[in-house]
């Protein structure tokens, strides 16, 4: 197989505290990769980088990990836009909400659904990411439930399904009845294509009891439990993540020392998603409160149309550098091994031997400019498996 340096990385992030400059990214300056077919095969310092069949000169440009989105909704159909005009316009607005998203998606036809994912995926490429995850959550029948999922599993193996993401409103009198159908024919549809189960225990969503139901009945149909946890207020999510060894509780916006606790002691990745609080003018979730405690800490976009519809790793690593006490390096991190974390894997979210070789260069110095210069598309090149995606 051939061999590919990438030579003249003015900064390379590996995510291998063993290599370079031994902090966790890992940095190494004036750095070189080896890349042969999908993986990584070599790291380090260009005047140390073996002979290889071709090389490529990075420009003095940062070269990261491409970033790990583990948490995103792109099985859907039709917008919000008024809603989030009306919303950030302080104008009262009472049409659908979710049942908007819904009712589009059930009237979108496979096609129409399949194109929307592939859209979303090439515009968050642009912005260097490589791995996502997305779910089910739209569809709310087993029909439409198992439709997404299956549209899903042909872009990505991180497949999530989401049938409790809220009651539909044809099971507005039947909530119990509804929570039956998702732990037993809706289960049964989704689970060939689904790696994780998911559940929004909120109020006015999944309760403490329902949401263990609905884990529990995923993780006997062999899938792998992730929940959003204390998003709008407190509450049990956080605490059945950790106690059912969830890969990841998405959003902890609200949460007591005893959840932070119960995150920084289990295996539980405390994921945030600032684009839902940015684009409903919430308080942030306290990324400094969490890593100080020692909890692992992920940074991903929640993609979706009703309440953070951006697709930009690099967006929310700006707000979390803003406005959620976390550091440039950290947001970094989160961005990319934390995103591989909450999805249990090794092989991503790290550019060291053995790695996939999910690239991105970055037409700046430093990762730090992703925070530095917001808004600005930095993402100058992306390799994907190895080969030039962007
Ligand atoms: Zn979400």
């Amino acid at each position: 197989m051939t061999t590919t340096a990438i030579t003249n990385i003015a900064s390379l992030v590996t995510n291998d505290p063993s290599l370079g400059d031994g902090s966790p990214l890992g940095l190494i300056l004036d750095a070189a990769v080896v890349i042969e077919g999908d993986r990584v095969v070599w790291t380090g310092e260009s005047r140390k980088a073996p002979a290889t069949d071709n090389a490529v000169d990075a420009g003095g440009r940062a070269v990261i990990p491409g970033f790990v989105d583990s948490h995103s909704h792109l099985l859907f159909a039709g917008d919000r836009t008024e809603e989030f005009n009306a919303r950030m316009s302080g104008r009262p607005y009472t049409a659908g909400g979710i049942r908007t998203t819904v009712a589009a998606t059930r009237a979108a036809t496979d096609d129409a659904l399949d194109a929307n994912v592939v859209r979303y995926l090439a515009e968050a490429l642009r912005q260097g990411t490589t791995t996502f995850e997305t779910k089910s959550g739209y569809g709310l029948t087993v029909e439409d439930e198992a439709r997404a999922l299956r549209i899903a599993a042909r872009h990505t193996d991180e497949v999530t399904y989401l049938g409790a993401h809220v009651v539909p409103p044809d099971y507005a009198d039947d909530p119990a009845g509804y929570v039956d159908l998702v732990t037993g024919p809706m289960l049964d549809a989704c689970a060939p294509y689904a790696r994780w189960v998911d559940v929004f225990c909120e109020k006015g969503a999944f309760d403490g009891d329902q949401a263990r139901a609905i884990l529990t009945a995923g993780m006997a149909k062999g899938l792998h439990p992730r929940v959003h946890a204390n998003q709008l207020t407190y509450g049990p999510g956080v605490q059945l993540a950790v106690e059912l060894d969830a890969a990841s509780a998405d959003h902890c916006t609200h949460l007591t020392d005893a959840d932070v606790d119960a995150l920084a002691q289990g295996n539980t990745v405390a994921t945030l998603l600032p684009g839902a609080e940015f684009s409903t003018r919430a308080d942030w979730p306290d990324a400094r409160r969490l890593l100080d405690a020692g909890a692992t800490v992920a940074l991903s976009t929640d993609c979706n149309p009703g309440s953070s519809f951006t697709s930009s790793m690099p967006f929310c690593i700006a707000l979390a550098v803003r406005d959620m006490g976390m550091t440039p390096d950290e947001a970094l991190w989160s961005a990319t091994a934390g995103g591989a974390a909450a999805l249990r894997r090794t092989d991503i979210g790290r550019i060291a031997p053995g790695a996939r070789a999910d690239l991105v260069l970055l037409d700046a110095p430093s990762h730090v400019h992703l925070a530095y210069r917001p808004g600005v598309p930095l993402v100058q090149a992306v390799r994907q498996r190895g080969e030039r995606a962007l």
